[in-house]
C-alpha cells in the first residue's frame, strides 16, 4: 500500500512564494509516489481575526491556486477543513490528552500571541487540530517548511501518548523537510520568514502579484556591501535567500550557483532570480484564471474529497469514541 502524505495551507491571504517553495513545490513531486491528501486550513485561520467575505474569497482562490500550481485533482484528494465535522472532534479527544505547558511553549504561539494582547485561546489550541487533521487522516508524512516543523513535532507525541494510554490507534506522522529553500525569509527583513500576514508586504511576493511588481521587488531585496554571491546565511541573510529561491525554482544546487554567479554583481544575479520568479509565477497565473471561473469543476473536485476525507476521519473517530469510552 502507498505511503499517505498530507498538507494543508491557511486561506489568510493570497499565497507567498514561501509557500509556494516550502510547502506546494514539494506536494508536486509527492503526487506521484505517495498517496497524497492536501487541504485549505480554513478553521485554522480564524485562530486570528478574518473578514467573513475575504476568507471565502480567499478559500476558493486557493483551492485554484492548488491546482495553478500543479497539484493535479486526479492524483490528489483536494477538500476545506470546515466541511468535515469529525476533525473538530477528534481535535477536542485529542485536546484532552495534551498539556497547556507543550503549547504554550510553541514558538508560533509565542509569535501570534505577542502580536495582540487578547488573543484567542484558538491561537493556543491550534496545534492540537494540526494533529488532529494529521492523525484523522492516517498521514505517514507531513511535508512543511522549517517554521512547522514543531507542530508536527507535536503531534507525533500526542500520537504516541495516545496510543500507550489506549491503544495502537494512530500511526505516528513523521515530518518531511527538503534542505534547500525550506524557509524563504521576508526580502525586505531577510532575518524574517516571509509569511501571508507580514504587515509589510515589500518583501513578501504573493503568487498573484502583479508581475512588474515582483521585479520590483526583487530587484529591491535588502542585500549586503560585499558583493559577492556566496551562500552564508548567518553573515548574508538577504543574498543567501535569493540563492535559496532560485535554487528551489530551478532546481539547481547551491555550489553551482555560486559557480554561475562568481563573476557577476548583485544586479544581475537579482535580474535572473527576478525572471525566474515572474516565468513560475506568469504561468501559475494564466492557469488560475481559467480554474477560478469553473465554478462546476472545482465544485466537483472538492465535493469528492470532502467525501473521502469524511469516510477516512469518520473510521478514526469511531474507534477513538470506543477507546475513550464515550457515548453509548
Ligand atoms: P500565516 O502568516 O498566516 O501563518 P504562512 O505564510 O505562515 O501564513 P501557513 O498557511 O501558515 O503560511 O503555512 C503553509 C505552509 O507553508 C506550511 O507548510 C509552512 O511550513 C510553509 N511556509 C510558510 N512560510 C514559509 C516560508 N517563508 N518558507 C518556506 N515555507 C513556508
Ligand atoms: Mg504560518
Amino acid at each position: 500500500m502507498k505511503k499517505r502524505v498530507l498538507t494543508g495551507l491557511q486561506p489568510t491571504g493570497v499565497i507567498t512564494l514561501g509557500n509556494y517553495i516550502g510547502s506546494i513545490k514539494q506536494m508536486i513531486e509527492y503526487q506521484n509516489i505517495y498517496e497524497s491528501f492536501i487541504f485549505v486550513a480554513d478553521l485554522h485561520a480564524i485562530t486570528v481575526n478574518q473578514d467573513s467575505i475575504e476568507l471565502r474569497k480567499n478559500i476558493k482562490s486557493l483551492i485554484a491556486l492548488y491546482i495553478a500550481c500543479g497539484i493535479d485533482p486526479e492524483k490528489n484528494t483536494i477538500y476545506i477543513q470546515s466541511e468535515n465535522p469529525y476533525v473538530t472532534a477528534i481535535s477536542w479527544m485529542l485536546e484532552c490528552n495534551t498539556y497547556y505547558g507543550e503549547l504554550s511553549r510553541m514558538t508560533q504561539f509565542k509569535d501570534k500571541s505577542k502580536k495582540n494582547a487578547n488573543f484567542t485561546s484558538g491561537l493556543l489550541t491550534y496545534p492540537v487540530l494540526m494533529a488532529a487533521d494529521i492523525i484523522s487522516m492516517n498521514a505517514d508524512y507531513v511535508p512543511v517548511g522549517i517554521d512547522q516543523k514543531q507542530h508536527v513535532e507535536l503531534a507525533r507525541d500526542i500520537a504516541i501518548r495516545f496510543n500507550k494510554k489506549y491503544k495502537e490507534l494512530f500511526i505516528v506522522p513523521e515530518v518531511i523537510i527538503k534542505t534547500t529553500g525550506t524557509k524563504i525569509t521576508d526580502l525586505q527583513t531577510p532575518d524574517k520568514k516571509m509569511s501571508k500576514s507580514n504587515e509589510n508586504q515589500k518583501g513578501v511576493i504573493r503568487l498573484l502579484d502583479d508581475l512588474n511588481v515582483v521585479r520590483k521587488k526583487i530587484m529591491s531585496a535588502t542585500t549586503d556591501s560585499e558583493m559577492k554571491i556566496i551562500y552564508d546565511p548567518v553573515n548574508k541573510p538577504g543574498i543567501s535567500n535569493l540563492i535559496n529561491i532560485y535554487s528551489s525554482l530551478t532546481n539547481k544546487s547551491i555550489e553551482d550557483i555560486e559557480k554561475e554567479f562568481i563573476d557577476s554583481n548583485y544586479g544581475n544575479f537579482k535580474t535572473k532570480v527576478a525572471d525566474v520568479v515572474v516565468d513560475t509565477l506568469s504561468n501559475i497565473q494564466k492557469r488560475y484564471n481559467e480554474i477560478l471561473n469553473d465554478d462546476e469543476y472545482l465544485d466537483r473536485i472538492l465535493d469528492k474529497g470532502r467525501d473521502k476525507n469524511i469516510e477516512i476521519s469518520k473510521k478514526i473517530y469511531d474507534k477513538m469514541i470506543d477507546c475513550i469510552g464515550l457515548g453509548r
